[in-house]
């Protein structure tokens, strides 16, 4: 993995849903619940339908409204489905990888949509290529598929699909449809988030419950790690199966922090209630006096308002303001594929209102700094509208290491804060001060603890076994800041 990526391909954070509705098609529903998680996937969307005797797949490159014409939702026939929306990783742009993923065999039609990332692809491929399985895209999707296939074949439903979860290492949140039955499957350590909403008519799955809300459903629960979801073809009900138990699980803390949406909630948790937690916890362990707050949008608001709520309710004179607007036409600046367009990018993006910071000292409040393109363009642009001080305030720890289980975090090489001090990440980036939060804050936050949460790419420490990496989650980094009360705050005046 020499420049830091999943070893077995490209890394995918995607969306996926799962709908068994009484009559209704589903393609409809899907659809809207593919446009409310339109945030984890924008490179392909698709949907798989079943109508009881056919299946009906449709899958395009490109956003869930470019993607879709009302025609094709007209072909897409059928109470049952699944869909996907897949995230786009510079260089791997490929329609092969889209997903839903389709196939017939002997055991029935299968359609997959997977989010998050194997670690055991290789090997497995290998196994199926010998006997006789041939693949037509390099993604871990199809192992997966053809795995279950081939499991289909000697077992029922529910063993095939515990012998697949025992053969598949990694992370996934699965949703399947095979034939007209609607599965949802979450990995042993419940890596990526999977949830369960009832409709009308019916029952959905879907990696967020904002999807049930749009839906106007109601979130019933979360699917457990380990846990087979089996929707009842009639949309009556569900059955569930706790098909393989761990000790712990492995929760992404980063879904919290930055990729989740805030209205949804996440293993019990309203991730807006979580930001705003992890932004007071900032204000206590690093708060630094100052005029104004500006959150950087869209991801540091919910931080911003509770560093700013509790700074206020010490009795610091500070005021909240949106002093940063945002361009939304603009795409995602972490995704352009040169340093200078990423740059260029976040300038057509982020434009500061020279009233709200002129003269004033400011506190930035953004979720996370990966490369520092952000935070090193941030800062330059408020002292060019006249900020006499700027603070920077990030609502997680350093990001030092790669992620191997989904999120597009950059190379272990383009990591600001990899192998480096909070001091010379400041240096970097010319801010007057900088901290991040600590790991145990996270924790906390998250009502929950190291040992349950995926940190990889803050400690370097994987849940998973990736080649080369460690996997003692025991072993802190001393860069990083340890305890509660080690933040590691850098600047001239801390
Ligand atoms: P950077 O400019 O490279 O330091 O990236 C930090 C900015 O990108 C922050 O404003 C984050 O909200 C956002 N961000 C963090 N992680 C990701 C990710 N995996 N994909 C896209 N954007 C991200």
């Amino acid at each position: 993995m020499p420049d830091g990526r999943h070893p077995d391909g490209p890394t995918e954070k995607c969306g996926v849903v799962g709908v068994s509705l009484d009559e209704r098609d589903a393609a409809r529903p899907l659809y809207y619940a593919l446009y409310a998680l339109q945030h984890r996937g924008q490179e392909s969307a698709g949907i798989v339908t079943h109508d009881g005797f056919q299946q009906h797949s449709h899958v395009e490159m490109g956003l869930v409204g470019d993607a879709f014409e009302a025609e094709d939702l007209e072909t897409l026939k059928g109470a049952t489905g699944v869909g996907h929306v897949r995230y786009p990783t510079a260089g791997s742009v490929n329609s092969s990888c889209a997903q839903p993923f389709s196939v017939s065999f002997k055991s029935g039609s299968l359609g997959l949509s997977h989010n998050g990332n194997l670690v055991n692809t290789a090997e497995l491929r290998e196994e199926l290529a010998a006997s006789g399985h041939a693949f037509t895209s390099d993604g871990d999707t199809e192992v997966i598929a053809h795995e279950l296939a081939r499991n289909l074949l000697e077992a029922d439903l529910i063993r095939a699909v515990k012998r697949t979860m025992n053969r598949i290492h990694g992370s996934y949140s699965l949703t399947i449809a095979h034939d007209d039955t609607v599965l949802g499957v979450r990995d042993p350590q419940g890596n990526r988030p999977l949830c369960i909403g009832e409709l009308d008519d019916g029952y959905i799955l879907a990696s967020e419950s904002a999807a049930i809300d749009v839906l106007d459903g109601e979130l019933v629960r979360d699917v457990r790690p380990g846990e087979l979801v089996v929707l009842e073809g009639d949309g009556a009900g569900f059955d569930s199966y706790q098909l393989v138990e761990r000790d712990n699980t492995a929760h992404c803390f980063f879904e919290h922090v930055y990729f989740a949406r805030p209205d949804s909630r996440i293993d019990g948790q309203l991730v807006y209630d979580v930001r705003r937690e992890l932004g007071r916890q900032l204000w206590v362990e690093s708060g630094v006096e100052s005029d104004v707050v500006l959150p950087v949008p869209d991801s540091g608001r919910a931080f911003a308002s509770g560093y700013a709520e509790a700074a206020q309710a010490e009795g610091a004179e500070v005021s909240f303001a949106e002093g940063l607007m945002k361009n939304r036409y603009v795409g995602r600046t972490f995704i352009m594929p040169t340093q200078d367009a990423r740059e260029r990018a976040v300038r057509l993006k982020l434009n500061p209102i020279r009233d709200v910071v002129e003269g004033k000292t400011v506190t930035v409040i953004d979720d996370s700094i990966v490369r520092g393109t952000t935070s090193t363009q941030l800062v330059e642009l408020l002292r060019d509208v006249g900020a006499e001080e700027v603070h920077m305030r990030i609502g997680a720890p350093p990001i030092v290491a790669p992620c191997y289980m989904g999120i597009d975090m950059a190379s272990r090489e383009e990591l600001i804060a990899a192998g480096c001090e909070t001091d010379a990440i400041r240096e970097d980036i010319d801010a007057d001060s900088l901290a991040y939060l600590s790991i145990d804050a996270v924790a906390e936050a998250l009502d929950s603890t190291r040992a349950d949460l995926c940190l990889g790419c803050v400690t370097g420490e994987y849940p998973y076994d990736i080649q080369g990496e460690s996997t003692d989650r025991d072993v802190i980094r001393p860069d990083i800041g340890d305890a509660a009360g080690d933040t590691g705050v850098a600047g001239s005046d801390d």
